[in-house]
């Protein structure tokens, strides 16, 4: 059996006007996972890269009708949380495209959405045949030992969901890898299956903070995991439905934490498979990098010594009570970690603590950015506005504690009831108005529904936040420090990108 796994392409929908340049493009990390892991037990695998190579669904049927593959996965993710169900726009243009030009081919799906709201994902979705509940790892194994994947066959694989005529039929859960399996059976990312223009990995780009606002070091880039999900229970978040081993249908995040790693011997085999393409500027897309010493320390003293001449642009994120220590610290910029994205989310630590459930102990926040700057890294600071308990002023709060900080990075989204979190299933219960269509989920698309609070219409929380979007980032302190750090053209890219206005349409409503 073989098998192609697909990436599909959303970045015009998501992101408006910001697709052109300033959006990221990110490697597809479960895509490459999964296929490196189908092709260690043997299977042919390929993967497209739809959104990589900008293809429409007409030109990705023209590359799949010449790999000829007896299973189309396509693997939906993103670069950030919510970007699992906002991508499901571009898989579902194309499933559907697939299906009416080719009825006959299968067509699976594995990702976030699906993970979270398995059955409401096939009822809506005709187009696809299977889906998977979780990673999907060891289901696709079985899977692909099949030389026919009509439903009795199906039946007999654990941790799918597949349609038999009208029926839709969960078969039993399955497990995902063992931290004991880690580097067995998810053995590495298969690089040399994706697209590329000159050289390897230059169709992909980082964000334009990551690469210190300056083009040139955005490409050639890639994204890598040492670890997966993470061990904390925040409600926004959703990051470890990925763990799911249940067949909830409406699963919710918080019951599945847990982390798993990689061994730092094997991982940094990846990295070095990285540098030898030539790639430096690298994210560390692990939901909590700086958590476990035993795993993130031998790592970050094998990156160092490949980062004697500093070149490494990397980042990661890390929970914001774990890097106090000046030593550490010193250790992970030696790695060439340049930048620690930090979840600050609230001004209010009342606000903060509750949506956090535990990921913070009472810190004082200026105190923790000051140390990490001083260790000569950035800080991209993240916060969200519309959190339960936010009013005009909390927000406002918010934004005067950002602007005091005055990192080098800032983003803040509206917050979203994102399927597979716990705000999602809250809102349900709360009849909430929720997102009817894939884009309505993204933080940056024109019909984004964000969700309201006591006090503030959705419409009035993103509002503040586009708002404040273009006061920090024209801020005279702001701009000062960025050239100071980096340069006059940084400053001039910044400005650049202000002209790009985002479109809401719940403006007008
Ligand atoms: S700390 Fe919270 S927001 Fe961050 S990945 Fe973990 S659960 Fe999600």
């Amino acid at each position: 059996m073989n098998v192609l796994f697909v990436n599909p392409n959303s970045i015009t929908k998501n992101y408006q006007a910001l697709s052109s340049r300033y959006a990221a493009i990110e490697t597809p990390t479960w895509a490459l996972l999964l296929a490196e892991s189908c092709r260690s037990k043997g299977f042919k695998v390929e993967i497209l890269d739809a959104n990589a190579e900008g293809l429409n669904p007409e030109e990705a049927l023209k590359k799949i009708r010449s790999i000829k593959p007896l299973f189309i996965c396509l693997v939906v993710y993103g670069q950030n949380v919510n970007a699992g169900t906002t991508n499901m726009v571009g898989a579902m243009e194309l499933a559907n495209y697939l299906k009416a030009n080719e009825p006959q081919f299968k067509i699976g799906l594995i990702g976030s959405h699906i993970q979270a709201l398995p059955k409401e994902t096939m009822e809506n979705e005709k187009s696809i045949d299977i889906g998977f509940i979780n990673e999907g790892v060891y289901a696709l194994h079985n899977l692909l030992k099949l030389e026919d994947l009509s439903p009795p066959n199906l039946a007999n694989i654990n941790g799918i969901i597949f349609r038999d005529q009208n029926k839709i039929i969960f078969t039993k859960a399955e497990i995902v890898v063992p931290q004991n399996k880690m580097d067995e059976d998810l053995p590495g990312y298969a690089w040399d299956l994706l697209p590329f223009k000159n050289k390897p990995l230059d169709l992909y780009r980082a964000p334009l903070w990551h690469a210190e606002y300056q083009d040139e070091f955005r490409s050639p880039y890639a994204a890598i995991q040492t670890s997966i999900g993470c061990q904390f229970k925040c409600s926004f978040c959703m990051i470890n439905i990925i763990n799911k081993n249940d067949n909830e249908e409406i699963g919710i995040a918080s019951n599945y934490s847990g982390m798993r790693f990689w061994s730092p011997n094997f991982i940094i085999k990846e990295f070095d498979k990285l540098f030898s393409l030539g790639v430096r500027t690298i994210k560390i897309t692990d939901e909590m990098f700086l958590l476990n010493q035993k795993f993130y320390l031998p790592l970050c003293e094998m990156l160092a010594e490949r980062n004697k001449d500093d070149m490494n642009k990397m980042w990661a994120y890390s929970r914001i009570d774990t890097v106090k220590n000046p030593e550490i610290l010193a250790k992970v910029r030696k790695a060439g970690i340049k930048w620690l994205c930090l979840g600050i989310e609230s001004g209010r630590k009342d606000i903060r603590l509750e949506v956090s459930k535990g990921k913070f102990e009472d810190v004082d926040v200026e105190k923790i950015v000051s140390q990490v700057e001083k260790s000569d890294i950035n800080v991209m600071a993240n916060y969200i506005y519309g959190l339960p308990g936010d009013t005009k002023e909390t927000i406002q709060y918010t934004f005067e504690l950002s602007k005091k900080l005055n990192t080098l990075g800032w983003n803040t989204y509206a917050a979203m009831a994102l399927p597979g979190s716990q705000l999602y299933s809250e809102a349900l219960n709360n009849n909430v108005k929720l997102p009817q269509k894939y884009s309505e989920f993204s933080f940056h698309s024109i019909d984004t529904l964000p969700l309201p609070t006591d006090t503030l219409t959705a419409s009035e929380v993103l509002k503040l936040r586009d708002e404040k979007f273009n006061e920090y980032f024209s801020g005279k302190k702001f701009l000062e420090k960025i050239e100071k750090k980096f340069n006059k053209k940084a400053v001039e890219n910044i400005t650049q990108m202000l002209e790009t206005k985002l479109e809401r349409k719940i403006f007008d409503i």
